[in-house]
């Protein structure tokens, strides 16, 4: 019997990049999908082959259809069908509503939201025609709740909600299960823009006095196996208490 193949889009660092190797170690083979960082995708890849699983890398920008429909075209002649499609590259940043101009307002939904429609929609035709599959996207707790500077990022965030959901009720008859994951602040270059002293009060704010790590991932793994094979169109936060 073949392994079952995971794609992961932006997996070259962060929490993509945790999701894919923790993919490996439950035993799918998998793609790692990123846009610059060829160098960092390459150490995902060592990672993943040496827990004994195949892998590659492709090169795409989500939100370019285009890019993605000849990433699933090489996966498949290079691994197989993908059967857990993890919806994971995402921007960030922070500005004021009236400093925000209308070509990052678009940047944004194209990353995160149209990114997402472009790798679902690939993803699909053989999930529908095996009756099988499952696709987790990462929205974020400011999707649920909202965030001061970050009405781009947290209208992306919350569009993804509402895709998740749509997607679980349409797609569940033909046996495909859609969740949605909504990380709390979680210590990856995303970040990179804050001062420190923003990251310490970060964490200080989190119920649970801590920033994310390998969290995200291992709630994947979750959702991705057997043991979630009854939860569907769930929004779940991993955010250390943030969002109650
Ligand atoms: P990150 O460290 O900035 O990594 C972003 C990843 O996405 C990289 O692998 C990057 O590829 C890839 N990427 C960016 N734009 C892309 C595009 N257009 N096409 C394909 N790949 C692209 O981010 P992260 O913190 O791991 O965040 C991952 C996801 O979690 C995002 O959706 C983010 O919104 C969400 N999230 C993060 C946090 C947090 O606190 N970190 C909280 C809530 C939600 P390269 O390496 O090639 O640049």
């Amino acid at each position: 019997m073949s392994n079952k193949i995971a794609l992961v889009t932006g997996s070259s660092r962060g929490i993509g990049a945790a999701i894919a190797v923790c993919l490996a170690k439950d035993g799918y083979d998998v793609v790692i999908n990123y846009l610059n960082r060829k160098d960092k995708a390459l150490c995902v890849l060592e990672q993943v082959e040496a827990l004994g699983r195949r892998g590659i890398i492709v090169q795409a920008d989500v939100s370019d259809r285009e890019q993605v429909n000849k990433m699933f075209e090489k996966v498949r002649q290079e691994l197989g069908n993908v059967d857990l499609l993890v919806s994971n590259a995402g921007i960030a940043g922070m500005k004021q509503i009236q400093d925000l101009t209308a070509e990052r307002w678009h940047e944004f939904f194209a990353v995160n939201v149209d990114g997402a429609f472009n790798t679902i929609q690939n993803a699909l035709p053989n999930m529908l025609a095996e009756h099988k599959g499952c696709i987790i996207t990462i929205s974020s707790m400011w999707g649920l709740r909202g965030a001061s500077c970050e009405s781009a990022y947290s209208a992306t965030k919350a569009a993804l909600i509402g895709l998740s959901r749509s997607l679980a009720n349409e797609l569940a008859p033909s046996g495909i299960r859609v969740n949605c994951v909504a990380p709390g602040v979680i210590n990856t270059d995303m970040l990179d823009e804050l001062p420190e002293e923003i990251m310490d009060t970060l964490a200080e704010e989190t119920p649970l006095r801590r920033l994310g790590t390998e969290d995200i991932a291992s709630l994947v793994s979750f959702l991705a196996s057997d043991e979630a094979s009854f939860i569907t169109g769930q929004v779940i936060t991993s955010d250390g208490g943030f969002v109650v």
